[in-house]
């Protein structure tokens, strides 16, 4: 045997050099460490988190997710100056890529819930003033009136999808556009070749890759219990979004009057709390999460179970969860380890 020539330490000195290899080789897993920013983006905080990326390039492709997903608030806000706010003033005109994109993707959306989900709903969302201070609902002869200007099937699309005239109708794209907008930011990230990221506003969000030692893990709001979690799960590569009564409200005489408005009715939509859907983007998602939470818990569920790459978990009123078939498997709860 040779080793009673090596000296004790000899042998000191190299398990030394040993663990110092180690943790230089081990410094590269130091990128498994997750880079975060939040920030306040489409009346919502937006976290975007991203691993696998040293830390300066990680703050470039925050900084340019989050540049991206303002761009789109930029633009398909209703507030006074946006290209949406002047399309609807100007009844039409010519669209830019992006809101052609988010329109035609509304219109689609719109045909596939059988007029649950409609972007023309704007005259009602404006009569309900649901973001202000808590007053009287609207009489009902003022929402009636309103209802026959509402309706997506009036509005036509010119060739090629690149011009819209909106005959008499005002587009409000608060159903789709936080979805598109996650989707924008994801791009970024994937262009980037970012592997492992998070992008959530506000609940509605968008994962890849894992958080390294486990999948990324994300709650669902009670819609009821202020603060708490109804379920946690850990959602496979995909969109997940959620559409709630409890977040954009308010309450008069006892009763809830909230943001998701029924086309058919011109009120508020009733009977579910919290729609939770997955799907391959978050345009997708967040569309479909509105139209189920107007087409009710029965109705709805067995849209999600036509509409491909979709699945949902609905929450009613009174605080059953159904689930699509699917969904277990889309967004399994979290295990815990
Ligand atoms: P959140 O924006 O809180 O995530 P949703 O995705 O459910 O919630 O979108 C609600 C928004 O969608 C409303 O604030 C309004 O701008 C718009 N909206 C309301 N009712 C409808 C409807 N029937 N179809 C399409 N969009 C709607
Ligand atoms: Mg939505």
């Amino acid at each position: 045997m040779t080793s009673k020539n090596v000296k004790p330490k000899k042998i000191i000195l190299f398990i030394a050099a040993l663990i110092l290899l180690l943790l230089w080789a081990r410094k590269p897993e130091q990128l498994g460490a997750a880079y975060s920013e939040t920030e306040f983006l489409m009346d919502t905080l937006v976290t975007i988190t991203v691993r696998g990326v040293g830390e300066e390039d990680a703050k470039t492709y925050v900084r340019a997710a989050f540049d991206e997903m303002g761009a789109v608030d930029e633009e398909m806000a209703r507030r006074e100056g946006t290209p949406l706010y002047k399309l609807n003033k100007a009844g039409g005109g010519a669209l830019s890529q992006s809101m052609a994109t988010v329109i035609a993707a509304s219109i689609h959306w719109a045909e596939a819930s059988g007029g649950a989900f409609d972007p023309t709903v704007a005259p009602l969302i404006d009569l309900w003033r649901v973001k202000d201070e808590p007053h009287p609902p609207p009489a009902a002869e003022d929402i009636a009136d309103l209802l026959t200007g509402v309706g997506y099937l009036a509005v036509s699309f010119g060739a090629d999808e690149k011009s819209i005239e909106l005959n008499g109708r005002v587009l409000d794209l608060g159903g789709v556009a936080k979805g598109y907008a996650i989707d924008r930011a994801v791009k970024v990230l994937k262009d980037a070749g970012v592997g492992n990221f998070i992008v959530n506003a506000g609940g509605d969000l968008f994962v890849k890759g894992d958080k390294g030692e486990r999948p990324w893990r994300v709650g669902i709001a009670h819609p009821r219990k202020p603060g708490e979690l109804f379920a946690i799960v850990e959602p496979r590569e995909g969109a997940m979004v959620t559409s709630g009564d409890y977040e954009r409200y308010f309450i008069w005489e006892g009763k809830r009057y909230h943001h998701i408005i029924d086309p058919k009715s011109g009120y508020p939509a009733e009977g579910i709390s919290s729609v939770t859907v997955t799907a391959p983007t978050a345009m997708a998602a967040d569309a479909v999460a509105t139209a189920v939470f107007i087409l009710g818990a029965e109705q709805g569920l067995a849209f999600l179970e036509g509409t491909q790459g979709a699945e949902g978990m609905v929450i009613s009123s009174t605080g059953e969860a159904v689930k699509s078939s699917g969904f277990d498997h889309a967004a399994p709860e979290a295990s815990s380890r």
